[in-house]
């Protein structure tokens, strides 16, 4: 047998084991119910025989010797009565010589009854004792004068007499009917309760396979009343859009690339071509144009190994406590050159605080905003570089004054090679992938980038990072 055939659906798994403790639970309180009835049952019928016997000794027996006779009337009538209830009568004179006996004077009745209970009481007892008892009474007449005895006997066990055995099988069906019902009712039940748990799950099963065939714009729309599967489907449904997600990215990455190089390597080919066709002569200023393209192309291969490398989930994070006052100005420093050279002024206003980063990824994020800041910016302003607490987060701002970014592209600026001027002409302009690795390293450390930004005024970048200490 393989492993797969082995395996059970929920269905019945629920519906075996619902069963199962519902059989034992019955057989448990039947055993135990069993037990109690049975006791109290016999406790009873062991009563109402010792009552009979009272009543015959105490009352019966002391009317059937009246004016010196024997009632052999009455006395036979109470035979009759008593041999009915299992009570066997026999009456002897004072000189030992028998007045009646159930016995004798009513033979087939007595023998009927008493095997009967004897057969009635061993169906329903294997080992019941067909053991019978005898006492022996003094009868006497009105004046108390000794005028005879009689022996009274019975079975010594407990013994049912017809109605006595009716009551307690019925009581016993009746036991076993609730059993039977019991069971029906809870099998209904675990049908019902398997079916609303395994339903959903088959659902989201066959669901998780076709996304696994890669239908990722599918979603589960069936709702569930249990928590936990409801939490499931979100999961699933979250799951579902994220693969579709990336696989747009990934598709729009692809797209992306083969635009991105097509451009440069159109306008390498279309030299070298009308180079090698001899109708260009290779000057110097053509080469400079074909190895312009090309660095256009390697720059463009080191900004899509960066965000290979910067494409990061939280996991590759290598966390360190940091003084950000001096971590930043370390980074600002390297930069300033470059920002007078436009002669634009750097500020600080850097609070002393305590981030815990991954410095050499977070050193990306300040170096790609910081750069644009002085890319993006027509010279003689002013770049101011905070780092403040505010809400029980860390900020880190940096605002120029440079050219600003139209509100309309605002949403695009974080996206993979966008840029808000396309002309490729000016060299320093970049590739449009800074700030997509950007906001993948902010994203990773739990924070946020939100930008602010208005036409010829200028930008502000605010990173927002959650307070770790
Ligand atoms: P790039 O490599 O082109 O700079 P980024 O992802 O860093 O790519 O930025 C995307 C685009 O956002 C830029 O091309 C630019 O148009 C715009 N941008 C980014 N920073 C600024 C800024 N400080 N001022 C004006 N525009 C900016």
């Amino acid at each position: 047998m393989d492993y797969r055939s082995k395996l059970k659906s929920i269905n019945s798994k629920l519906i075996i084991s619902f069963t199962f403790i519902m059989i034992v639970t019955i057989i448990a309180i039947r055993f135990f119910v069993n037990i109690n009835f049975k006791n109290s049952f016999e406790k009873y019928v062991d009563d109402s025989n010792k009552v009979e016997i009272n009543h015959l000794i105490e009352f019966d027996l002391k009317s059937i010797y009246l004016n010196d006779n024997w009632d052999i009337e009455l006395i036979e009538n109470l035979g009759i009565d008593y041999i009915r209830k299992g009570i066997a009568i026999e009456i002897y004179d004072e000189n030992n010589n028998k007045v009646w006996s159930v016995f004798e004077d009513e033979k087939v009745l007595s023998d009927k009854t008493l095997n009967e209970v004897s057969k009635n009481m061993q169906s329903i007892e294997k080992k019941w004792n067909n053991y019978f008892e005898e006492v022996k009474v003094d009868i006497g007449d009105i004046d108390g004068n000794s005028v005879g005895y009689a022996y009274i006997g019975h079975y010594a066990s407990t013994y049912y007499m017809e109605n006595d055995v009716q009551f307690f099988n019925a009581a016993n069906r009746i036991i076993a009917v609730i059993g039977v019902i019991s069971i029906g009712s809870i099998i209904i039940i675990s049908i019902i309760i398997s079916k609303s748990i395994a339903n959903p799950i088959s659902k989201v099963s066959k669901m998780t396979k076709f996304i696994g065939e890669g239908n990722y714009k599918n979603e589960v729309t069936y709702k569930s009343n249990i928590s936990e599967i409801d939490d499931l489907i979100n999961s699933i449904n979250k799951l579902s859009n994220e693969l579709n997600e990336q696989e747009s990215l990934r598709k729009q990455l692809t797209a992306d690339i083969a635009h991105e190089l097509r451009t440069p390597l159109t306008s390498i080919k279309g030299h070298l071509d009308t180079i090698i066709a001899g109708i260009w002569e290779p000057t110097n200023e053509r080469l400079n144009s074909i190895n312009e393209e090309v660095t256009r192309i390697t720059n463009l291969v080191d900004d899509l190994r960066k965000l290979a490398k910067f494409d990061i989930g939280k996991n590759s994070l290598n966390k360190e406590v940091v003084n950000l006052r001096d971590y930043i100005k370390t980074i600002v420093y390297n930069y300033e050159g470059k920002a007078l050279e436009k002669n634009i002024g750097i500020k600080y206003q850097l609070e002393d605080l305590e981030v815990i980063i991954d410095k050499e990824k977070f050193a990306q994020v300040i170096i790609n905003i910081l750069s644009n800041a002085i890319k993006y910016n027509n010279g003689n302003g002013k770049i101011y570089v905070k780092a403040f607490m505010k809400d029980n987060n860390v900020n880190i701002s940096i605002k120029d004054s440079g050219i600003g970014i139209p509100e309309s592209e605002l949403k695009n600026i974080f996206e993979r090679f966008y840029r808000v001027d396309k002309s490729r002409g000016a060299n320093e302009k970049g590739m449009g992938v800074g700030l997509t690795i950007s906001k993948s390293i902010v994203n990773a450390h739990g924070g946020e980038i939100k930008v602010f930004s208005e036409v010829n005024n200028g930008s502000e970048f605010l990173i927002i990072l959650p307070n770790e200490n």
